[in-house]
């Protein structure tokens, strides 16, 4: 199975990925934290990365491309935050992957910017100081190390993020949309709890997959 997982930032993408990968078992490959890790690597596309990072706007298609590339199978993934555009949809079309679910997460953002507001992270795990905090104060639950705001969770950062997303969003799905490939879309409302948005996804993948 091939699931896409697209929201805008703050939406609940992540904290679903990381629920859903486990419901399927399926290998969660997250472009945003393979970028996050370049720029901790220090690797020689770091520099370019970060600058467009810091001001939330999507990395270059070559350079989010080389980096996903060997992390790419024909199944039983999980891709979050990736293909961000029509051209990254065709460069996953031409390795003859398929797509089965596309989970389409919509929240709005007045609620996106309250979240992020509280947001700390450590990996992909996200907490939120105010109704999901650590254990121990600013601390991850796992490794204990320190919790940080992430550069581009900043409240004029998000407003660009947020626009770069819807920006192409619409072309993206009504791409999918419009080929042969029986792709199914999942429309979610990213509003309500986290077990129920959990719920619905399951319950409509389920379902879909009985009638196969
Ligand atoms: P995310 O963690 O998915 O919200 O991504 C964080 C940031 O990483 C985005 O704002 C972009 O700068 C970058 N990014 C992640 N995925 C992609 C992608 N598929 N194409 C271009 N930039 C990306």
């Amino acid at each position: 199975m091939i699931i896409i997982i697209l929201g805008a930032p703050g939406s609940g993408k992540g904290t679903q990925a990381e629920l859903i990968k486990k419901e399927f078992n399926l290998d969660h490959i997250s472009t945003g934290e393979l970028i996050r890790n370049e720029i901790k690597k220090k690797t020689k596309n770091s520099a370019i990365i970060n600058q467009y990072l810091k001001q939330g706007k999507l990395i270059p298609n070559n350079i989010i491309i080389n980096i996903l590339y060997s992390k790419l199978k024909k199944n039983n993934i999980l891709l979050d935050g990736f293909p961000r555009n029509i051209d990254q949809a065709v460069f996953i079309a031409k390795k003859n992957i398929t797509i089965n679910y596309i989970i389409n997460i919509f929240t709005k953002e007045t609620t996106i910017i309250k979240r992020i507001k509280y947001r700390l992270t450590k990996y992909l795990k996200n907490y939120n100081i105010i109704h999901d905090y650590p254990k121990i104060k600013n601390r991850d639950d796992i490794t204990g190390e320190k919790l940080t705001k992430r550069t581009d969770d900043l409240l004029n950062i998000i407003k660009t993020r947020f626009i770069e997303y819807n920006k192409y969003k619409k072309e993206l799905i009504d791409w999918y949309k419009n080929r042969t490939d029986n792709t199914k879309i999942i429309d979610v409302n990213g509003e309500t709890a986290i077990k129920d948005i959990l719920f619905f996804i399951k319950k409509n993948i389920i379902n879909y997959e009985k009638n196969i």
